[in-house]
């Protein structure tokens, strides 16, 4: 098993648990495949999860720093005056808490019993007090971003963008339909890295969706309540690829998921002498150069 991957967590944390909330990324895996998201929050069976974007997690550390420092001076960002919109970071006592993971802006749904949360990457205000919500994006593609369409994850954006509008709604402030996101765009049409990339930085309005959202939430009650799972989604591959590989292991008398057939080989090569050079590696973990 990878050090990193733990299948079965703490029983607090699913569901019926003293610190199960249903976040925003939660509500974005059930609409993803329910089957999944029952597994892991409801039987407490991880799903594994992929390495952290680190250089995305940079730039938004950055672009908090950026807009941190007008959100302090309570003026009004270049980015904002460049594409005309009247508005100046928001200042509130809570705004560090909902914009930590594991914290958020967060409601209790008296109707299910269930806290509903997200972390916001920052909230913007307009002069007539309305709440603007900000989403910070990091990514690498030719050409410039200016609408949601340019990006291929519009549909998520909308719900992501939509969610924060209802918390921050549902916890009693005046939410613009328009929030907005801040897009980095790293270009790769220079001669060389030179240890640098240069971000075009574009503001995209989007128009969060929010009708749908008391009704998703009422459907992820009633699914974490039954006593089976929900069917997997279409889409996926990998209970297709999980039925394959049980079907092939029963084929050569193996069983899927347990003691492999063949006993694995005991003998392990030698560690090689470490170089004492290092730097970051995909994971912004320091590596070794061999
Ligand atoms: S189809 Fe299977 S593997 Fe894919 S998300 Fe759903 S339960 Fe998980």
């Amino acid at each position: 098993m990878s050090l990193y991957y733990k299948p079965h967590r703490n029983p607090g944390w699913n569901y019926g648990g003293d610190k199960w909330r249903l976040s925003r990324s939660k509500i974005e895996f059930f609409m993803e495949c329910p089957h999944c998201f029952y597994i892991d929050n409801k039987l407490g069976t991880a799903r594994p999860r992929g390495p952290s974007f680190t250089l995305n997690v940079a730039v938004d550390t950055l672009l908090k720093k950026e807009f941190d420092a007008h959100r302090a001076a309570k003026t009004t960002h270049p980015l904002m005056k460049a594409y005309g919109l009247d508005a100046v970071p928001y200042q509130h006592p809570k705004m560090d808490t909902w914009r930590e993971n594991f914290e958020g802006i967060d409601y209790r749904d008296p109707a299910t019993r269930m806290t509903i949360c997200g972390a916001v990457d920052d909230i913007w205000v307009n002069p007539e007090g309305k709440l603007i919500v900000v989403d910070y994006k990091a990514t690498s593609k030719e050409g410039s971003i200016e609408t949601l369409a340019d990006s291929s994850w519009e549909e998520q954006y909308r719900r992501q963008m939509g969610i924060y509008q209802w918390l921050l709604r549902k916890c009693g402030f005046d939410v613009s339909d328009t929030g907005y996101f801040v897009y980095a765009n790293a270009g790769i049409d220079k001669a060389a890295f030179d240890g640098q990339l240069d971000f075009e930085i574009t503001l995209i309005p989007c128009e969060g969706e929010t009708a749908w959202v008391d009704q998703a939430i009422a459907d992820i009650k009633t699914c974490l309540d039954n006593p089976l799972p929900p069917p997997p989604s279409s889409d996926c591959d990998y209970c297709k690829y999980r039925d394959a590989v049980s079907a092939s292991l029963t084929k050569v008398g193996g069983h899927a998921h347990s003691t492999p057939a063949i006993k694995a080989p005991t003998y392990k090569p030698p560690t090689p002498p470490q170089k004492k050079i290092a730097k970051n590696d995909d994971d912004g973990n320091m590596a070794q150069l061999f």
